[in-house]
């Protein structure tokens, strides 16, 4: 029988001596969240690698360490409404969830996930149903450069496919103050940006790392597969 819980606070441990897990927030999360439960059975056994793993559909869930990197660079806050555009496996929303909503019972924050490809989105549901964070999570399918209107303003929008550019949608349904989390380079090579809408509606773009993610398919995205 696998421990996967000692081999998620092997890696916890890990990511946080990288320097990559900086906070006690997103520490706890990942801690939290059993990754083996996002991921195909014929892949579970690798779940505490520090690795993208595929989920079908050509497509994977995120490797621990970007999860890590990008939750703390999204810096969400107990309360806030959160949009992740590519849910995959539904693991990086139910992070999130932690943060946001599980652990503030008090404040009113949930996750809204969307996703392109339909099965995906039902796995995801799947997902977060037996591990409890269907009650903060709400997985819609749909083209997610679009954003998802019925829930905006956002204070965090997290994307986790690769993006030609920040898509104009996201932008306008960000609360001022709020931050977006994206990657964005060519089909090879990204680079993480952290951009902030500043009271004024001006933006704030810090470039975080280099990086390499699936594509962003749709209409403010790349606008066919390949
Ligand atoms: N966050 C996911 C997780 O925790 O498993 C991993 C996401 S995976 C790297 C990228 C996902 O983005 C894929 O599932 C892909 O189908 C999805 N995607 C690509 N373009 C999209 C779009 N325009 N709208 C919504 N989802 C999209």
């Amino acid at each position: 029988m696998v421990d996967f819980s000692q081999q998620r606070a092997a890696l916890v441990k890990q990511l946080i001596t990288e320097g990559i897990v900086k906070s006690d927030k997103v520490k706890n999360a990942l801690m939290r969240v059993p990754r083996e439960e996002f991921i195909p059975s014929n892949y579970r056994e690798w779940a505490y690698v520090d690795s993208p793993l595929p989920i079908g559909h050509g497509q994977t869930i995120s490797a621990p360490h970007m999860v890590a990197l990008m939750t703390e660079l999204l810096d969400p806050e107990p309360g806030d409404i959160v949009l992740e555009v590519g849910t995959g496996s539904g693991y990086q929303a139910a992070v999130l969830a932690e943060i946001v909503a599980k652990n503030a019972p008090l404040k009113k924050g949930r996750v809204y996930t969307i996703e392109r490809i339909p099965e995906l989105a039902e796995f995801a549901r799947e997902n977060l149903r037996r591990t409890k964070y269907i009650d903060y999570v709400i997985v819609v399918v749909g083209d997610g450069t679009k954003g998802y209107l019925d829930a905006a303003p956002y204070d965090k929008i997290i994307v986790t496919a690769a993006a030609p550019s920040i898509p104009q949608p996201l932008i306008e349904q960000l609360k001022p103050g709020g931050r977006i989390v994206i990657p964005v380079g060519d089909m090879y090579y990204q680079r993480l940006l952290v951009v902030s809408k500043r009271i004024d509606g001006s933006l704030n773009i810090h470039k975080d790392t280099w990086c390499v993610f699936v594509p962003l398919i749709g209409e403010y995205g790349w606008r066919v597969q390949y």
